[in-house]
């Protein structure tokens, strides 16, 4: 059963990675608010060159894995934390934004498909993690993120999604929101018949990346 889905329940994150503040800039012009990246250096660099308003009216979204060790840069930089994928590394962003006097949105990566080379919890112990992050001083833990297999038709994702959204409505009542982050280019349309709230996407809106990831 597919229900209709109301273009604002879905949140645009354009996926900058790559591309240079100029990508933010037009398209920031065109109404996108919400901006996601995934190196930590690559976006320090290119925020230098990104104007007042935007930094005052958008908001910033880490997508890629964090090192521990780049937390405190990491709740300097961005609003939202969606690549969330260890315990210690939420204590570590927990403790970076009550030094820095801040509140960060994450979302609990989830690595539904048991992929070996993927980051994310393991949907088995995510009960168990959720307990303990929920406890964490100035974070909101905003609900899930996944980053289904590389697959050639994305239909071959439903069943990851469907997962993901009922692990979603599962945690749910223990969350402090009900979001939802899957799609990229390749799939965000079976994503959103599957209950995406977030879809994140970079090659749709700013065509092929010149580097690969
Ligand atoms: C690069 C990336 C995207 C966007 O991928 P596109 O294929 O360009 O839409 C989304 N999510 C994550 C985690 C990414 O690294």
């Amino acid at each position: 059963m597919n229900i209709p889905r109301l273009p604002s329940s879905v949140t645009l994150v354009a996926v900058t990675k790559t591309f240079p503040a100029d990508a933010i800039i037009e398209a920031f012009a065109l109404g996108v608010r919400y901006f996601g990246e995934n190196y930590v250096e690559e976006f320090e660099k290119k925020y230098a060159n990104i104007p007042q308003e935007i930094k005052d009216n958008a908001t910033f979204h880490m997508i890629g894995h964090v090192q521990s060790r780049k937390a405190g840069d990491v709740v300097r930089l961005f609003h939202w934390v969606d690549s969330v994928d260890s315990v210690k590394l939420a204590r570590k962003l927990s403790d970076a934004a009550v030094r820095q006097g801040r509140s960060l949105s994450i979302l609990l990566e989830v690595n539904v498909a048991g992929e070996a080379t993927k980051f994310g919890f393991d949907p088995q112990t995510l009960q168990q993690s959720v307990d303990e992050i929920i406890k964490l001083p100035n974070l909101r833990v905003e609900g899930l993120m996944v980053m289904p297999p590389q697959v050639e038709n994305p239909e071959e994702n439903r069943e990851v999604f469907k997962n993901a959204k009922q692990l979603l409505d599962e945690l749910s009542s223990r969350l402090a929101g009900r979001h939802l982050s899957m799609g990229t280019s390749q799939d965000y349309r079976v994503a959103i018949e599957e209950g995406s709230t977030m879809v994140r996407l970079g090659e749709a809106i700013f065509g092929p990346r010149q580097l690969p990831k």
